[in-house]
């Protein structure tokens, strides 16, 4: 793979329309947030305005809860306007490793909830018939070497035997009917996953959480939270509101708001570019059965193309040092024409980036700790899992029997001297890296 911290940085790559803000706000544009003052008091208060905190507004305002959803930002300023946009299955432990530390049982039980949380996100376009690209498109995931191959093919042959999960093999010489490149050696297909335009099924759940009576309020940062009897006290820079039940929704964008929880996350910046417009026909080259595309690493690299069809997406440098996003996206061109050689040509119309939250035993988790509630920590996969947790978390509040879920079993942990600084997150990618070029020999 070329290094490409220094190419491009001449500017001739980038279109003369660049924008350094995500692709999906030209269709869902961003409401710059007016400050307002909280309402005197609610049931629920949800610190964060992205698939966690609406998803969670929507059932807690329709089981006949007063909800405020509070954000710093203007509403949808976080990853999940942001995100690539694939809809999978995806846990940072594999199935296999479930089996051989849990036993057969446990790996299918979590998995099974992998499922839910994909169904999740599924269900809740289908049924508020959200316009957002949902498309099931299938995945291929790609691997550099023999030894790659026959990890992932014995991965998803498990799957496939206690799941039921379909897939099938690409080998070397059937991979440029999926994808320009002759980086691979082959893949797997999982027909089953999809993709969505993140920025309209973010736009989907402010419209349905605004009808279903949710008081949702931007550019207002909650400051403080105090226990007070049997409610809390949530100051935010406009003013106090009296919450019953508190759920904080902040994931990588999690500050000191809350210590307990910032010990316990892991912040990390991802990245990624738009390209212009492509000639049809040559997408149809590059990324001919438009699924989503991702490298079998530990560091993801991920392809796709727009939901309209006509650009192409990637991401990669996840966890690396922030720079401006020129230089990034100089950086991203580069890696991207490193796996599929006609990018060089293709001009970049935005670099962007957004934060997401990792956790050290990589599981997501929805917990209560304090009488306050957390969903999150999602570990790159926060488009179902922020949907089905925050789900959760508002069945939770309820006391529904929908409230039961595996990631609320396991214990969070931290470890001894992180207050919540991502400072060692090149140093772990760089790991990660050695890693992946190891595997692929
Ligand atoms: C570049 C990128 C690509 C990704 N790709 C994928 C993908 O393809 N598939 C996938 O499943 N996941 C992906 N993810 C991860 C996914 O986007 C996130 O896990 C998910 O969006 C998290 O949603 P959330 O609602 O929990 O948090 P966010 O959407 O991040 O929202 C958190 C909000 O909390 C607010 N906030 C923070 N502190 C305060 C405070 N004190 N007061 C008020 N508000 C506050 C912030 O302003 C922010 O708006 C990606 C993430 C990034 C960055």
């Amino acid at each position: 793979m070329p290094d490409g911290s220094k190419a491009g940085l001449s500017g001739d790559i980038f279109a003369p329309d660049f924008k350094d803000t995500p692709y999906w706000w030209e269709a869902a544009p961003r409401t710059v947030a007016v400050p307002e003052a909280p309402p005197k008091s609610v049931d629920v208060a949800i610190v964060g305005s992205g698939f966690t905190g609406l998803n969670a507004a929507i059932d807690l305002a329709r089981a006949g809860r007063k909800v405020v959803v509070l954000d710093a930002n203007d509403l949808g300023h976080g990853a999940s306007t942001r995100n690539a946009g694939y809809v999978g299955q995806t846990l940072k432990h594999s199935f296999r490793d479930l089996q051989n530390s849990r036993g057969d049982e446990y790996a299918v039980a979590v998995y099974r909830e992998m499922k839910g949380a994909f169904d999740a996100v599924a269900e809740r376009v289908e049924k508020e018939q959200i316009d957002c690209g949902f498309k099931i498109c299938g995945r291929l995931i790609l691997t550099k070497s023999q030894r790659q191959y026959e990890d992932l093919a014995d991965e998803f042959e498990r799957r496939n035997k206690h799941l039921g999960t379909q897939f099938h093999m690409v080998s070397k010489s059937e991979l440029r009917n999926e994808i320009g490149s002759d980086l691979y050696c082959g893949g797997a297909v999982i027909p089953s996953l999809a993709a969505i335009h993140p920025g309209l099924y973010h736009k989907g759940l402010l419209d349905r959480a605004r009808s279903a009576g949710v008081t949702l309020i931007g550019g207002t940062p909650v400051t403080g939270i105090q226990r007070d009897g049997d409610g809390f006290d949530v100051a935010t820079t406009q003013g106090t509101t009296r919450a019953k039940d508190v759920l904080i929704a902040t994931n990588g964008y999690t500050g000191n708001l809350w210590p307990w929880l910032q010990r316990r996350l892991i912040p990390f910046d991802a990245y990624m570019i738009a390209t212009e417009p492509l000639d049809p026909a040559l997408m149809a080259k590059l990324l001919p059965t438009d699924r989503t595309y991702l490298d079998h690493v530990h560091d993801i690299i991920s392809l796709r193309r727009s939901p309209d069809g006509t650009r192409i997406l990637f991401l990669w440098r996840t966890g690396t040092k922030p720079t401006t996003a020129r230089k990034k996206g100089a950086q991203l061109h580069a890696d991207a024409a490193g796996i599929v050689p006609e990018i060089a040509k293709l001009k970049i119309t935005h670099s962007w980036t957004g934060r997401c939250a990792g956790t050290f035993n990589l599981w997501p988790h929805v917990v209560q700790h304090e009488g306050i509630h957390f969903a999150g920590g999602y570990c790159f996969a926060g488009i179902p899992m922020g949907t089905y947790l925050g789900r959760k978390a508002a069945a939770r509040i309820l006391g529904t029997q929908e409230a039961k879920t595996i990631f609320a079993d396991r214990s969070f942990p931290t470890v001894p001297g992180h207050t919540g600084s991502n400072w060692f997150m090149p140093y772990v990618m760089k790991w990660y890296g050695l890693a992946d070029r190891w595997q692929s020999r």
